[in-house]
């Protein structure tokens, strides 16, 4: 017999949230979703008090101790910022000011960024284990922690499923996917849609399936706003403090934890398809589906997950993995 799956939504961290279980357990739903909410009353930045906002607000006065799994997250993230990619979570005075997805939103002037820009730099961000404390050396400084919380969290509620007993479950954070097991053990997998962009979140380019995977993506529709004919985005280039330009319109990460697909997005973004598949021919522990402005769906190679093409205007461009 084949199991009912049960869905249970929420709408926290401003975005809708699906849990899948396959009983119809509302009290262990509540429970996730409690989690999910103390999980972001520690890490948000939008809004005045959190612990990272705690730090931000002490940024060039004082070091501000945080709990150990918040200091360790912080850790993580200081060290992928300093792979010189274009993830880099000291970005928050630029992601403030441009208020991308947020009211009051505007093109900042060339030079207030270049004056934001000498405001993130991750080696100011000083971090002592032993107390457990976070100082950002300058006044002004902000850390967000936008590209990787998700992706935490997601991880966070995984986890704590397996402790329930959990064997088979999905939560998806607005985008930021994992999954325990899958449906049934017979089938494809959980369908996770890879989302048409600019078209609505239920205009489907294709379907991914996977099992016991996390599925991330990050679009350049998911937050932006039009000005004078440009679209300005969300994912914001370290190194100009301007929204990344590339050929991209999103990169879905494959791989088992949803931290690193919330990372490798990212990093992916910034790196581009050629780069990107570079990359990951090296890194066989991540995949990655590309979408172009030039309607192509690239995936690298597919050990970790199957797509299903469903939109006939894009074409399904898969690199084998003697070409990855
Ligand atoms: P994601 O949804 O994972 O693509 O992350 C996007 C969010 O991360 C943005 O809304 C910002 O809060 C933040 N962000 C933007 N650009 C960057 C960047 N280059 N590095 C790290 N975080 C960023
Ligand atoms: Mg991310």
């Amino acid at each position: 017999m084949v199991q009912e799956q049960v869905s249970y939504s929420a709408v926290l961290m401003g975005s809708p949230i699906l849990l899948k279980l396959f009983v119809d357990d509302q009290a262990l739903a509540a429970q996730v979703f409690r989690l999910i909410k103390h999980q972001e009353n520690l890490l948000t930045v939008n809004r005045a008090q959190s612990e990272v906002m705690a730090v931000n607000h002490a940024a060039g006065q004082q070091a501000v101790s945080v709990c150990a799994p918040v200091f360790q997250l912080i850790k993580q993230a200081k060290a992928v910022s300093q792979l010189n990619g274009c993830f880099n979570f000291t970005i928050g005075p630029i992601v403030k000011r441009w208020k991308i997805g947020f009211q009051g939103n505007s093109v900042p002037p060339a030079a207030e960024l270049q004056r934001l820009l000498t405001l993130t730099d991750p080696a100011d961000v000083q971090l002592d284990e032993q107390a457990q404390t976070v100082f950002l050396r300058k006044a002004g400084m902000e850390i967000d922690l936008g590209a990787i919380a998700k992706g935490y969290i997601a991880d966070v509620v995984r986890d704590f499923l397996r402790q329930q007993g959990v064997t088979r479950a999905l939560i998806n954070l607005g985008g930021n996917v994992q999954t325990l097991g899958a449906p049934d053990e017979a089938g494809q997998g959980w369908a996770i849609g890879l989302q048409q962009p600019f078209a609505g979140p239920d205009a489907l380019i294709g379907v991914i399936h996977v099992s016991s995977k996390s599925v991330v993506t990050s679009g350049v529709y998911e937050r932006y706003f039009e000005l004078n004919g440009r679209r300005y985005h969300h994912i914001l280039d370290p190194a100009t403090g301007y929204p990344l330009d590339n050929e991209l319109l999103s990169v879905t990460v494959i791989c088992d934890h949803s931290i690193d697909g919330d990372i490798f997005t990212t990093l992916l973004y910034g790196m581009g398809v050629r780069q990107g598949l570079a990359y990951l021919g090296q890194n066989p522990q991540i995949e990655a589906i590309f979408v172009t402005k030039d309607r192509q769906v690239i995936c690298s190679s597919r050990r970790q997950f199957s797509f299903q093409l469903l939109h006939q205007d894009y074409r399904l461009n898969a690199v084998t993995d003697s070409t990855a």
